[in-house]
């Protein structure tokens, strides 16, 4: 199942999520329906929170890029991570480009550490604690911020936020468009 996606300006997004249990009532489909949701609108990240669900639960899936064949890969990366946390960071902080399906027609130079050491829980509720690099700690940590009622324009300068205010107002107040189904609330 596909669910539409809770856009910038609902309370949802502003919330400290939850921590989940493996008794949570239908993980399993949950994670599928989020994963399909994410590949649907074309995101390499998705958190409960941007489907209205306050809990602790992030889906990640990306095809990887091949410098030396300077192309992606035919196989996604996946990774579920269940109550996951930042240990710690590692590595320079440097910038990269993000977007967010929650902020449709935003993109964004963001400064975060390249890399970082991760505790979460995977969907069979295998503990694990790693350090990460690349495209996975950068997605990581975009959506870690999610489950803590942040988004990636925090991370922006003020004068770029004041730049930017007028879009997200637009967003906040539904007026965009999108190839996928957002709503609000
Ligand atoms: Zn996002």
């Amino acid at each position: 199942m596909i669910y539409p996606i809770v856009g910038y300006g609902s309370p949802v997004l502003r919330k400290v999520a939850e921590p989940i249990t493996a008794d949570y009532p239908n993980l399993k489909q949950l994670i599928a329906d989020m994963f399909e949701t994410m590949y649907a609108a074309d995101g390499v990240g998705l958190a409960a929170p941007q489907i209205g669900l306050s809990i602790r639960l992030v889906v990640i899936g990306y095809y990887p890029y091949n410098e030396e064949s300077k192309s992606y890969g035919d196989t996604a990366i996946e990774h579920t991570l269940i109550n996951p946390e930042i240990l710690e960071s590692v590595g320079e902080k440097t910038f990269f480009n993000e977007g967010c399906l929650s902020i449709p027609d935003i993109h964004e130079d963001v400064l975060r550490p390249e890399g970082v050491v991760i505790h979460y829980f995977d969907a069979d509720f295998n503990e694990h604690t790693e350090e990460i690099h690349g495209m996975f700690a950068r997605v990581a940590q975009h959506e870690i911020d999610h489950l803590e009622g942040k988004v990636f324009t925090d991370r922006l300068s003020s004068l770029r936020r004041t730049m930017l205010k007028r879009k997200l107002n637009d967003v906040a107040a539904g007026k965009v468009r999108t190839l996928y189904r957002m709503k609000r609330g």
